[in-house]
């Protein structure tokens, strides 16, 4: 309300400042004006006086009758009710029809006598020493023979004026004062209609702000303001509109949310809790409540660590998380556009529970087997130097298929222990002693085969950081997988090095790998050949193995394949592993 008080008084007080500033200028104007004409009137006449006059005086001046001319011009000046003077052309008074001559002083220096003489009219305002009071004065030369031998000077007092005048402005004023006065009224009932309006409005967008979308403005009057009105009206309607869609959305949303079975979380800039779903209570200490910062709410360290590593990252990041009994996939995202973290939290204990049992079957299945399969090939031994010659052959055929299966508990039993991510023995590993270890184990095979078995390294790198054990295992099966796999040509292991890395490739000239199947060969059981990988003794678990072993490193292993060139595999290991 103050506001709209404030807003009165500014356009009223701008009509009335105008207002008043237009009177007093027209005023003014006026004054000077009626002032103006009235001086010049009054000049005219005493001129047309000083013109009638002078041919009277002339003779007289110039027989310096100065006796009679003082008579005639006080006899005249009596009659016409002005004072009349004649000064000659030295400045000299000669007559006067109010004073003694004798006792004035030399006229010659006044401004109208000075510009009469010249020839111009002289007219001048002043105060008369001589009357003591103000006046005006109109001097004429007086022409004899071509020179002006006087000047005749007629002049008013203008205390007539100043009444006149005095008059004029009271009335004027008091006309102003009227008219000043009905422009007030109206200027104020302007204002008011101007401002009742906008405090409609006013009043309207506060409601609207309160949330009250259904407040119209109905204004008559004005075009403007109706249209301004209509303009609102239109608008809130809107806004209206789109505030309950929004709250539809908002509802649609919401129960979006509640019904997504795993957790759901999103926090601010700050930190603070923006929206959440059920899910996520079950790893929350406190009640989770909007507003609140998540460390109030959270105490889980894993899942506070991912958070702040996300936020300081910038980058999202997906972890394993347990609580309790329970295990959760955590996945944590950071939208850049407005720094907010959204957290999606996924139970999957039962997919882990089930994970466990597969893999305790498969291990006990496999430490099961390992007895009878061990007796089994103890056996065979035995028989195959009793067994006559014609049964030898089936006895190998028993042989080959004992040592698959044991091949294939073993491979099964590494893998479930590197799938248990085994805690890693890092070490600095002398690439001299790596090296001969690998390549003794080969050499027999290289030969047997005829094919070129070679490793390279820079002499300046030495050593490499890794779990010496677990590396000789992963490239035993590639390079074992390269021997099988490669009938003419070369083997070759070169170790290199980049910023972050050090890198170990395993390169054949075999058989090669076909492109769509290339990222399927480090599944397990996966054989592009089923047939020649079993003639061969595989077990498809070799990749695999070596795939989770190079992970356990924090490592990456890739492969290079074109089918009847050869494979490439690449090993790339932090440099840094500790
Ligand atoms: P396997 O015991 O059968 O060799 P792996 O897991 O070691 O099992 O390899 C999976 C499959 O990948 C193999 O059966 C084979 O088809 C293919 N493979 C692996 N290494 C090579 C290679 N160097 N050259 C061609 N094929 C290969």
């Amino acid at each position: 309300m103050l506001n709209n008080q404030r807003f009165f008084w500014k356009i009223f007080g701008g009509y009335l400042l105008i207002i008043i500033i237009l009177t007093l200028l027209l005023l003014t104007i006026t004054l000077r004006v009626v002032e103006n004409h009235y001086v010049n009137s009054l000049s005219r006449s005493l001129e047309k006086l000083n013109i009638s006059v002078v041919p009277q005086i002339i003779p007289l001046i110039v027989n310096s009758n100065d006796e009679d001319l003082d008579n005639f011009i006080k006899e005249t000046g009596r009659k016409l009710d002005t004072r009349l003077t004649v000064i000659g052309a030295d400045g000299k008074v000669l007559a006067d029809s109010e004073n003694d001559p004798a006792e004035m002083e030399n006229h010659g220096y006044r401004g109208e006598i000075k510009e009469a003489l010249s020839g111009s009219r002289g007219q001048y305002i002043r105060f008369s020493k001589t009357m003591q009071r103000k006046m005006l004065y109109i001097a004429s030369a007086i022409e004899y023979q071509g020179d002006n031998i006087a000047v005749m000077r007629s002049s008013l007092y203008l205390a007539d004026i100043d009444t006149l005048l005095r008059e004029l402005r009271s009335k004027i004023f008091r006309i102003s004062a009227f008219v000043i006065g009905l422009a007030l009224i109206g200027a104020l009932v302007y204002s008011r209609s101007l401002v009742r309006p906008i405090n409609m409005i006013t009043e309207a967008s506060r409601n609207i702000a309160a949330g009250n979308f259904k407040t119209r403005v109905l204004l008559k009057g004005s075009k403007d303001f109706e249209s301004l009105a209509n303009a609102f009206n239109r608008m809130s309607e809107q806004l209206n509109h789109s505030f309950t869609e929004l709250e539809i959305q908002r509802d649609e949303l919401r129960t979006i949310i509640a019904s997504i079975q795993g957790g759901l979380l999103v926090l601010d800039a700050k930190g603070k809790v923006l929206l959440y779903n059920d899910g996520m209570t079950s790893i929350a200490t406190e009640a989770i409540e909007k507003g609140k910062y998540y460390w109030e709410v959270f105490r889980d360290t894993t899942f506070l660590a991912i958070i702040e590593k996300t936020q300081k990252d910038k980058n999202g990041m997906t972890q394993e998380l347990e609580s309790g009994s329970n295990t959760f996939l955590c996945n944590v995202n950071y939208l850049k556009a407005n720094s907010e973290t959204v957290c999606v939290l996924y139970d999957i204990t039962e997919i882990k529970n089930l994970q466990k049992v597969k893999k305790d079957f498969v291990i006990n299945v496999s430490h099961e087997l390992r007895t009878p399969l061990t007796a089994m090939k103890g056996f065979i031994e035995t028989l195959e130097e009793e067994l006559p010659q014609e049964h030898k052959h089936y006895l190998g055929i028993i042989e080959k298929h004992t040592n698959r299966l044991i091949n294939i508990v073993n491979d099964l039993l590494v893998l479930s222990e590197a799938e248990d991510r085994p805690a890693l023995v890092i070490e600095d590993i002398q690439l001299r002693d790596f090296r001969e270890n690998i390549m003794r184990i080969f050499e027999p095979q290289a030969i047997e085969k005829g094919l070129v078995f070679s490793w390279s390294n820079p002499d300046n790198i030495t050593k490499i950081r890794g779990d010496v054990f677990k590396l000789e295992q992963v490239l035993i099966n590639l390079i074992d997988n390269a021997f099988k796999y490669t009938e003419t040509g070369t083997v070759t292991i070169a170790v290199k090095r980049d910023r972050l890395h050090n890198i170990i490739e395993v390169s054949d000239t075999g058989i090669g790998i076909p492109v769509d199947q290339q990222s399927r060969i480090f599944e397990r059981f996966y054989t592009v050949d089923k047939s020649r990988s079993r003639r061969l003794g595989g077990t498809g678990l070799g990749l695999s193995i070596s795939k989770h072993i190079v992970h356990l490193h924090n490592g990456e292993i890739d492969i290079e394949s074109l089918p009847g060139k050869g494979t490439k595999f690449i090993i790339r290991l932090p440099i840094n592993l500790s």
